[in-house]
This record gives C-alpha cells, sequence and structure tokens, in this order.
C-alpha cells in the first residue's frame, strides 16, 4: 500500500541529501573534535561548518549557538539556565497555555524549586498579544517564554512584538521555535529574541539533535557539567553526524524558503477546504488567516467522534495522522492546546491534525479526501454521539473556508 505521511510536525523522515552527507563521520571521519591530531581537527572542521550552517539560517553569529540533544534539551536548558541564573534579580516568569511540554514541564518543575510562574490565555486561534505579556510582568520578572509556533494548531505568535517589550523591559526573551524553523523565514535579530531552540528531525534532520542560540552577552547557567564542549556550558563529545546532518539539513530547509512554504500552504488550503466541502460538522483549528498559521498546518475537528477512531481508520487506509488527544500515551485529556482555545472536551477529542512535508503531493492530498468522509460517515454511524446527545452548540462548528 502507497502510505501518505501527513504527521510531520511529530517528525520528518532525513532528506537522503542529508543522510549522504552524515555517513562518512561515522566511518572515516570519526575522530573526537576534542583531539589534537589529524582526525580530531577534521571532527572539529565538520561541527564548526554545521554550527555555521544553523546560524546562517536565522541570523545569528557561530558563537551564538550550542548544540544539544534536541527541542526538549534546548528548551530545558534555556529556561532552567535562565531563571537559575537570574534567581537573585526575580522569580518570576512569564509564559503561554499553550506550550509544548517542554517547557510546560519545565515550567511547572520550576514551580516547585520557588519560581512563580504565569500562563497567560490565548485567543480562539490561539494567539497571545504582546499587550498581554507586557501587562503581565512584574519587578520580579526574569524570563519570557513563547513559542514561535504552535505544534498543534499552527498559531505564529507575534514574537517581534514580544520581543519589543521584552527588550524594553530588559527581561530575557526565548522561544520555542521547534516547528518554526524551516517553516517559514526567521531572524533572531529582527525577531529580539535572546534564546531560540530548535531540533534537527522537524525539519528532514537526524533525531537526538538540536541547538540553542543564545544571544552573545546573554548568561545561562551551565546545562552540563564535565567537559570543555560547546564554550564549556554543554559537556559531552559532540554527536558529530548529528551536527553535520542538522547543518545541512538546516541550509535545505531554509534554501528558497518562502517559495516552498507557498507550495506547501497551497496543498495544505486544498486540505482543509477539501475537508469543510466534503464534511458536514467540522471545523477548523487555529488561526483563519494563513499568514499568521504555520504553511503545513491542518487542524480540524469532526463533530461526534473520536480523534483516536479516525486515525486508526486513516491508519488501516495508509495515511498517518495525528489527534488533539493523548490516548496513545496512556491519557485520555484531551489536548491542553484544543482546551486553552475554548473547546469543549467533547469538540477537543473529535480532533485530527494532519501536517504536511517537502515531499507531499496533490495526489496525497486528493486520496485524504477520497478516504476521510467516508471514515467519517462510518464512524458517525456508529458513534453514541449525535445531535441529541451532544451539549455542544452549533455555533461551535459554524465554520468559514479557510
Ligand atoms: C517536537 C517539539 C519539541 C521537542 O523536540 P525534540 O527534539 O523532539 O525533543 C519541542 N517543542 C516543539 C514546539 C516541538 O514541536
Amino acid at each position: 500500500m502507497n502510505r501518505i505521511y501527513l504527521d510531520n510536525a511529530a517528525t520528518t523522515a532525513v532528506a537522503p541529501e542529508v543522510l549522504q552527507t552524515m555517513l562518512p563521520y561515522f566511518t572515516e571521519h570519526y575522530g573526537n573534535p576534542s583531539s589534537v591530531h589529524a582526525t580530531g581537527r577534521d571532527a572539529r572542521k565538520a561541527i564548526e561548518e554545521g554550527r555555521r550552517q544553523v546560524a546562517a539560517a536565522i541570523n545569528a553569529q557561530p558563537q551564538e549557538i550550542y548544540f544539544t540533544a534536541g527541542g526538549s534539551e534546548s528548551d530545558n536548558w534555556a529556561i532552567k539556565g535562565a531563571a537559575f541564573a537570574n534567581r537573585k534579580k526575580g522569580n518570576h516568569i512569564i509564559t503561554t497555555a499553550v506550550e509544548h511540554h517542554a517547557v510546560l514541564h519545565t515550567c511547572a518543575w520550576l514551580e516547585k524549586q520557588g519560581f512563580k510562574v504565569t500562563y497567560l490565555p490565548v485567543d480562539a486561534e490561539g494567539f497571545v498579544t504582546a499587550k498581554q505579556v507586557e501587562d503581565a510582568i512584574t519587578d520580579e520578572t526574569i524570563l519570557i517564554t513563547i513559542m514561535t509556533a504552535n505544534n498543534e494548531i499552527g498559531t505564529l505568535m507575534p514574537i517581534a512584538e514580544i520581543g519589543e517589550v521584552a527588550k524594553a523591559h530588559k527581561i530575557l526573551f526565548h522561544t520555542d521555535a521547534v516547528q518554526a524553523v524551516g517553516a517559514v523565514p526567521l531572524d533572531v535579530k529582527a525577531l529580539n529574541v535572546d534564546m531560540l531552540s530548535m531540533s534537527g528531525h522537524k525539519f528532514h534532520g537526524p533525531k537526538g539533535i538540536g541547538a540553542l542560540y543564545i544571544r552573545r552577552g546573554v548568561r545561562l547557567d551551565i546545562f552540563m557539567q564535565g567537559g570543555a564542549q560547546e564554550r564549556g556550558q554543554r559537556a559531552g563529545t559532540e554527536n558529530l553526524a548529528g551536527i553535520v546532518g542538522m547543518g545541512k539539513a538546516i541550509e535545505l530547509a531554509t534554501t528558497n524558503l518562502p517559495e516552498k512554504a507557498a507550495k506547501i500552504a497551497a496543498l495544505r488550503d486544498r486540505l482543509m477546504n477539501g475537508i469543510v466541502e466534503r464534511i458536514p460538522d467540522v471545523r477548523i483549528n487555529g488561526p483563519k488567516d494563513p499568514s499568521r498559521r504555520l504553511p503545513n498546518n491542518c487542524n480540524v475537528s469532526v463533530r461526534y467522534i473520536e480523534g483516536e477512531s479516525m486515525l486508526l481508520r486513516l491508519d488501516l487506509a495508509g495515511i498517518a495522522a495525528s489527534s488533539g488527544s493523548a490516548c496513545t500515551s496512556g491519557s485520555l485529556d484531551p489536548s491542553h492546546v484544543l482546551l486553552a482555545i475554548g473547546l469543549p472536551h467533547e469538540v477537543a477529542h473529535g480532533s485530527l491534525r494532519m501536517t504536511l512535508g517537502s515531499d507531499t503531493t496533490e495526489a496525497d492530498i486528493d486520496a485524504v479526501l477520497d478516504v476521510l468522509p467516508g471514515i467519517v460517515s462510518d464512524l458517525r454511524a456508529m458513534s453514541v454521539l449525535n445531535h441529541e446527545t451532544t451539549t455542544v452548540s452549533d455555533e461551535t462548528f459554524a465554520c468559514p473556508r479557510a
């Protein structure tokens, strides 16, 4: 069966060119970058080339890029590192209710260590405003951490405006840009961010490698003790092949990015409009304005049925998607993001996320549009939820075309 992968927000395939670039770093160029001999020096050179590529992609300097083991580690380091380095100045952190768990759980842990955290609410499309951030600032505020792009509903936060506020108040500003890197153009100077998290496997690079941009002059606590790697901030022999792969992947992903993003957005719109046209009682979750939404993100709630059952049926049809509840992870809680935009539990449970990749084709989209309506009507026929048992108002599903 021809498989269609529409779960690129979860992870992406390593690009063939990226893999080819990585392979020699497992075999002939396997040196330890800290060694003085030629084999070690070759490895060091490869790492510095990766650092240059990552820096160039976000308009940073190479010395401002620190390699980590992924997006989660970058988030942990930025937030804990900034919190503890500034503990004498204050104990207050501002974030949002819709962050990735790598941010939310880190903030929750810091609360146990005595920090205070404000979780800003979002509007119906997932946005916070710079004004909300400014209003939340107190004399104790030491860090603002707000994601660039939401991984579930694709909301692009007003990072540059929030950056202005942070700068005016001299408060450190971190952004989790894991979903945004390689999806939309990013410039750390224009965004006024002090720290920015990235992850290789979200843009066709390998898993287990990420980076944290730390603006020159910003001091964080050291993440890992034990060696002089990463300017003494993050010890441990570097993930050489991973760094080489991440560098190549970010370079590929950010080349001609506006053209590629426009192409993906057109396919995404075909998918969203097709769903709205062919399936009654669906609502699009996330921003209506395509310029304020990740180009590859489609998130819909389908009334009267469970997202999980749609996923299983789609999977049988060879289509990989994801849903707004995390039953697979052993929890039946609906997505915190969908609840934060105001969806009732029942509607959040009926959500489906499809995230396109650079290899998604029109034929893939049309295949989904061919099978999804049938899956939905089958499941609705079996569902115990219907227009008589539901407590959800019709307005929730009054859905204009995307
Ligand atoms: C995937 C993701 C992460 C975690 O990145 P890993 O490299 O998988 O640890 C963090 N934040 C966001 C927004 C993500 O989408």
